[in-house]
C-alpha cells in the first residue's frame, strides 16, 4: 500500500474516521485521468475540463441534477471545454516544437469528422481551432456537406478521403469556388481521371492530394491499416503515374498534398517515426523532380493512454502529444535539410486524442446478481453422496500451504458430481450441497490468495469465477460499441463512494437480450483485470462511469434490441468555478427508434387499436379500460428506451 497521496497532505488530529484515500490508485485515476479527473473528499468523481485544480465539476452533482429536471440515466455528460484544452494541447505541442528545432514552416491540424459527427462536438473544435488555422477532413457526401457548411479560418485546409463519385467531387470543387482550400485526396489512380474530367466540366482547378502506401505500419489493433496490403492509398509505381499524368494536362500545380494513415491509436512511438520517415523521403523525392507539394498530412493515429500504463499494449501508449509533435517537426526538418528542399506546412488528421476525453456515459446499476450459494452453510448428515462429503472436507481443511492441491481437489469433485448426476446418482438436494461446498472452496482460496506476494497463474480466473454480476442500465453495443467490437478497454468506475473502500469484484452486464452485452475486461497498470471493486448496493441509486468514450463510441454504436441514443447533458465550469448546464439534449424514444425501421407510430397505435376493438366486442374488455390502454401505448411511445424508475 502507498501512502503518497495521504502524505501530500499534513495529518491533522481530528476524530473523524481514517478516509480512505486509494482510489485514485485503485481505479488508477491517477494514471490515465491527464488532469482531468480527480476524486473529492466526499468521494465524488471529478473532472477539471481546463486542466486546472480549482475548477472542478461534481459528475454525481450533474446526475442529479439532470434528474431532478427529469432526464434520467444512462446519459452521456460532456464537457466542451475537454474539447478546447485538447486542441489547445495538440497545436500549442507542434508550435513548441517549431519554435524549438527552427522550423521554417507550420502547422495546420485537421479535425476527421468520422471520429465524432455530432454538431456540439464538431463546432467546439472549429472554434477551438480558429485562432489555429484548424481545418476538416471528410470522408463521406454528408460528412462534407457538413464541413463545407462550416466557417473556418482562411489557412485551414478540409481534406477529404474515401471513394468519391461525382457528386462528392462537385462539392469539393463548389467548396474551391467559395473560396475554401478543399483538397481531393486519390485513394486509387483512377479517380484522378474522373476528378480531371469533372473540373475541366466546371471550369473550376482542383487541388489534388495522394495517399501513399507506406511500407511503415502501425502498432496496436490497427497495425493493418499500414504496409503494402492497405485498404487504401498509391503504391510507388502508381503514385508516379499520376504526377505523369498531371505532368502531361500541365496540372502539376494542383497537386498540393501528399498524405499517408497508417492505422489509429498507434501504441508505440518507433512506428510513427518509421512512417514519418518514410513520408518524409518520399515528400522530398518529389520535391527534388520538380513536383512543389505543399502540405505534408501525416494522418491520425496519435494515441490515447487508456489505461494510463505507457506502455506498448494496445490500450495505452508510450508517448506523450509533445514526443509526438517533437518527432514529426524534428524528423521533417532534418530529412529536408539533407535533401535540401523547402520544408512543407505540416498537417496531421487527430481525432482520437482530441475527443476521447471530452465525454462521460454514466448509468445506474439495475441489479446485483450474486451467487445465493455464497455465504451459506451445509449441514453434512448421514447418507449423503461421497463427492459432497469430500468436498466438505476439502473445504474445512484448507489452509494458505495447501492452497493449490486444495483447488485441484474441489475442481475435480466439482466435476465428479456432475457426471454422477448426470448418471442419475446424485439428488438434486445433493447437487446443490456440492455446489454452495464448491463455492465456498473458491471464496476461502480467494481470500488465501489475495494475502499471497505473488497469485499463482491458475488462481487468476478465480477473481472473475467469485465475481457479481452488476446488470447496469445500457447498451454496450449503443454505447461502448468498441468493447465488443474489438475488445478495446475503457477506464471504469463508480462516480461517488469513493472514499469509501470497495467490498466486492463485479463484472458488468447490459440490459440487452444478447450474450455479448457484457465487460468483462477492465483496465489495470501491469495486465487486463477481470472483474472491477465495486460497492456493495445500499438503498440509494449506484452510479458508473464510463470515461474517455468520446472518441468513435458517440457514432459507432447501434440500434440492437431497439435501445437508442442516450441522453445528453453539456456542463462546464465557469471562471468562477461554477458549474453550469447547457443543453440537456433527451436520448431517442420508442418511437423513434422504431421510426427507423419503418414501424409508423400512427400504424402501431391503429393495430392496437383494432385488436382492442376486438377484445371490447368479443371478449368484454370494457370500453373505458381499453381507452386506458390504448393511452398508455401512445404514452410508452413517447419515452425512453432504457429503464426508468
Ligand atoms: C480515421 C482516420 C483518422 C483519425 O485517426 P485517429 O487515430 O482517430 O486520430 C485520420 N485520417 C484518416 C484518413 C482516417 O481514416
Amino acid at each position: 500500500m502507498s501512502h503518497a497521496e495521504k502524505s501530500k497532505k499534513p495529518q491533522k488530529k481530528t476524530r473523524a474516521p481514517e478516509k480512505w484515500s486509494e482510489a485514485e490508485k485503485l481505479y488508477g485515476i491517477e494514471n490515465w485521468g491527464k488532469d482531468y479527473f480527480s476524486v473529492s473528499d466526499e468521494g465524488n468523481l471529478l473532472v477539471h475540463p481546463t486542466r486546472e485544480a480549482h475548477r472542478s465539476i461534481d459528475l454525481k452533482a450533474v446526475v442529479d441534477e439532470v434528474a431532478l429536471r427529469g432526464t434520467a440515466t444512462p446519459i452521456v455528460v460532456r464537457f466542451p471545454q475537454i474539447l478546447e484544452s485538447a486542441v489547445r494541447e495538440l497545436n500549442e505541442a507542434f508550435k513548441k516544437a517549431i519554435k524549438e528545432f527552427d522550423y521554417d514552416g507550420v502547422y495546420r491540424g485537421v479535425f476527421p469528422i468520422k471520429v465524432n459527427q455530432k454538431k456540439v462536438v464538431v463546432k467546439e473544435i472549429i472554434d477551438a481551432g480558429r485562432r489555429y488555422g484548424s481545418g476538416l477532413e471528410a470522408g463521406s457526401k454528408p460528412e462534407l456537406l457538413a464541413a463545407l457548411s462550416q466557417e473556418l479560418s482562411p489557412e485551414a485546409i478540409i481534406t477529404t478521403n474515401g471513394y468519391k463519385d461525382e457528386a462528392f467531387i462537385r462539392l469539393a470543387l463548389h467548396g474551391i469556388q467559395m473560396g475554401k482550400t478543399v483538397i481531393l485526396t486519390l485513394e486509387k489512380v483512377s479517380e484522378l481521371h474522373r476528378i480531371l474530367e469533372v473540373a475541366k466540366k466546371r471550369g473550376v482547378a482542383p487541388l489534388i492530394g495522394v495517399r501513399a502506401k507506406l511500407d511503415a505500419r502501425g502498432s496496436g489493433k490497427w497495425a493493418k491499416s499500414g504496409g503494402e496490403s492497405a485498404k487504401f492509398g498509391l503504391t510507388t509505381t502508381e503514385l508516379l503515374e499520376a504526377v505523369e499524368i498531371l505532368k502531361q494536362r500541365k496540372m502539376l500545380d494542383s497537386l498540393v498534398m501528399l498524405h499517408f494513415h497508417i492505422g489509429s491509436q498507434i501504441t508505440d512511438i518507433r512506428k510513427i517515426k518509421a512512417a514519418i520517415k518514410e513520408a518524409g523521403r518520399v515528400y522530398s523525392k518529389l520535391n527534388r523532380s520538380g513536383v512543389e507539394i505543399k502540405y505534408l498530412n501525416l494522418g491520425g493515429g496519435l494515441g490515447v493512454d487508456y489505461d494510463g500504463s505507457k506502455t506498448v499494449f494496445d490500450s495505452s501508449m508510450n508517448y506523450t502529444v509533445q514526443e509526438y509533435a517533437n518527432d514529426v517537426v524534428y524528423t521533417i526538418k532534418t530529412i529536408c535539410e539533407e535533401e535540401e528542399v523547402p520544408v512543407p506546412t505540416l498537417v496531421t488528421e487527430s481525432g482520437r486524442a482530441v475527443t476521447a476525453y471530452h465525454s462521460v456515459l454514466v448509468t445506474n446499476v439495475l441489479d446485483v446478481s450474486d451467487r445465493i450459494e455464497q455465504g451459506r452453510v451445509v449441514k453434512i448428515t448421514g447418507d449423503v453422496n461421497h463427492v459432497v462429503r469430500e468436498l466438505s472436507e476439502t473445504l474445512s481443511s484448507i489452509t494458505s500451504k495447501n492452497i493449490r492441491e486444495s483447488y485441484h481437489d474441489a475442481l475435480q469433485y466439482k466435476e465428479e458430481l456432475f457426471t454422477l448426476f448426470n448418471l442419475g446418482y446424485v439428488s438434486l438436494e445433493d447437487r446443490s450441497k456440492g455446489e454452495i461446498l464448491f463455492w465456498n472452496v473458491c471464496d476461502k482460496i480467494r481470500r488465501l490468495v489475495k494475502g499471497l506476494k505473488e497469485v499463482p497463474e491458475e488462481f487468476e480466473d478465480l477473481d472473475m469465477m467469485v465475481a457479481d454480476k452488476y446488470v447496469l442500465n445500457f447498451s454496450v453495443f449503443q454505447s461502448i460499441p468498441d468493447s465488443w467490437a474489438i475488445d478495446q478497454l475503457f477506464p471504469i468506475l463508480p462516480i461517488h463512494r469513493l472514499r469509501e473502500k470497495p467490498s466486492e469484484i463485479g463484472t458488468l452486464a447490459d440490459i440487452t437480450c444478447d450474450s455479448d452485452g457484457k465487460i468483462e475486461k477492465f483496465i489495470d497498470l501491469r495486465d487486463i483485470r477481470e472483474a472491477l471493486p465495486l460497492h456493495t448496493m445500499n438503498k440509494d441509486p449506484y452510479f458508473i462511469g464510463f470515461c474517455l468514450v468520446g472518441a468513435y463510441q458517440d457514432v459507432l454504436g447501434d440500434l440492437h434490441n431497439l435501445f437508442g441514443e442516450v441522453n445528453e447533458v453539456l456542463a462546464v465550469v465557469d471562471e468562477s468555478g461554477r458549474t453550469r448546464l447547457q443543453d440537456v439534449l433527451p436520448g431517442e424514444s420508442c418511437a423513434r427508434v422504431l421510426e427507423y425501421m419503418n414501424f409508423d407510430r400512427q400504424e402501431i397505435l391503429g393495430g392496437v387499436w383494432n385488436q382492442l376493438r376486438k377484445a371490447t366486442e368479443k371478449r368484454g374488455l370494457k370500453e373505458s379500460e381499453a381507452k386506458a390502454i390504448a393511452k398508455d401505448f401512445d404514452t410508452a411511445l413517447s419515452r425512453y428506451t432504457y429503464l426508468e424508475e
